[in-house]
This record gives structure tokens, sequence and C-alpha cells, in this order.
């Protein structure tokens, strides 16, 4: 599942367990992406086959809230990435302001990094082990003083500046291109890690959808009729929080 993110401003993200989020449509600041395996796998045994197929429900959660705000359903053997834009893009088409896409590994590749990037929105992703990271090429660069640091990132240029320890290199520091392996919040950053951890805001919410909300057994069959279930499933779920969160407002 990914998280979008819609605040105007960024603002860290934060995950709510357990305590309402304020009313505001525009509250949030981070989506999350349905991350793999780890969001509703909808599996049923296929009879004929023999081997375990099944739905996957890809979402964009919003990282304040904990409430998915564009999902999809699709067979579990199409990639995640596919959907992820197209989540992202439905959850602007809404009104949100996304400013950062969290999403698991199974999105950590070009044309989502990149998607992201054409969007104005910080891709947050664990590393992939691809041949390009096993060669090292996600590594600051080192020089003769060490390791270079993170200097700063400009989104303007879509770049991220590194410096060497002494600042005795010519030149000092340099620009890196964006890129997946080289993501404008760097993965060794504090910022990052923490933002990465608020992703188990679309854990929680998976599992409520699942043990409270009955999305899952499935007891429907075929694409279009789950999709169906999954979609009256989560928009139950969204008209109760409304109602809640218009109770709440009136009391006030
Ligand atoms: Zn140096």
């Amino acid at each position: 599942m990914t998280w979008l993110s819609t605040a105007p401003t960024f603002r860290p993200t934060r995950t709510v367990s357990g305590s309402y989020p304020r009313t505001a449509r525009s509250g949030s600041a981070t989506a999350i992406l349905t991350p793999r395996g780890a969001t509703a796998p909808l599996s049923r045994r296929a009879k004929a086959a023999g081997w375990f197929y099944g739905y996957k429900v890809h979402a964009a959660v919003c990282a304040v809230t904990g409430l998915p705000v564009a999902w999809t359903v699709e067979t579990a053997k199409d990639a995640e990435t596919t959907f992820a834009l197209g989540l992202i893009d439905a959850a602007r088409e809404r009104g949100f302001k996304v400013r950062n896409a969290i999403a698991d590994k199974g999105y950590d590749n070009s044309p989502f990094h990149d998607g992201c990037m054409d969007r104005g929105i910080f891709p947050i992703t664990p590393l992939r082990q691809t041949p390009a990271v096993v060669r090292g090429d996600h590594k600051p660069r080192c020089c003769e003083h060490g390791e270079w640091t993170f200097a700063g990132a400009d989104f303007k240029r879509k770049a991220t500046k590194w410096r060497c320890p002494t600042g005795e290199c010519k030149p000092a520091s340099r620009w890196v291109k964006a890129d997946r392996l080289h993501p404008l919040i760097p993965r060794e950053t504090e910022r990052s890690r923490k933002l990465y951890r608020s992703r188990g805001a679309v854990e929680r919410e998976f599992g409520r959808l699942k043990h409270e909300w009955s999305l899952l057994p499935l007891r429907v069959r075929g694409l279009e009729r789950v999709k169906l279930h999954v979609d009256l499933t989560i928009l139950a779920k969204l008209a109760c929080r409304l109602a809640y969160e218009r109770a709440v407002a009136l009391a006030a």
C-alpha cells in the first residue's frame, strides 16, 4: 500500500494508531503505497491448477489518518509498480496533495522513482538488490579523506549535494542527479528512515480491514466480484469514519 502525503507544506509523516485524525481533508502529509505481500494478498486456491493464485489490493493510504484514499484490486501476478503511479494520480485527482510516496521494496525501480519525481513527490523505498546495488553504485563517493557526506537536496535541480569529509578535494562538493540509487531523501538519512517507519500505518489499516471489516475471507470469485467486495468494504469503512468525524465536529 502506498501512502500519499497531502499537506501543502512538508510535515514529517505521523502514524495514528488508535487516535482519530482531524477532519481536515488536506491534513495529511504523506502517502503510502501498497506494499507487496504485506497488503492483502487475497489468495484463494485454484482447485484445477492446484496452486495458489489470487488477488491483491493495492492502495494509497494517508499516512496521517491511516485511511485508504485510492485503491485497486489486481491479480497477484501483476507487478506492484504498474499500479502505484495510477494510485498516486487518483489520490491527487481527489484533492490530496501528495508530498511523499512511501512504498516497500517492490516499488524500488526507476519507473516508480522517476514517475514520483515528475510529479514533484519524494519517493521513499528500501533499496532492492539489483546488479547496480551489488556493484555498490548506490554508495556515496569516497576519496582519500573518507566517505563523502550528504549536504542537502535541491528539488528543482533534482539532485543531492555531497561533500568531501575534510573539504580538501577540488571541488569539495558535487551534485548527484537523483535516481532510484540516489534519491533526493537519501536512504541513510534519519528523515528517510522516519518516513519509512510510517508505512506501518498501512499494515495496521489492512489488518483492521481484514479482521474488523470483513475484507477477508473472500466469499466471492472472479476479479469483478472481488473488486466490488473490496470497494464496498472500504467505502463502508470510510462512510463510518465520515459519520463519526461529522458527529465529533457537531459536538464541538
Ligand atoms: Zn576528499
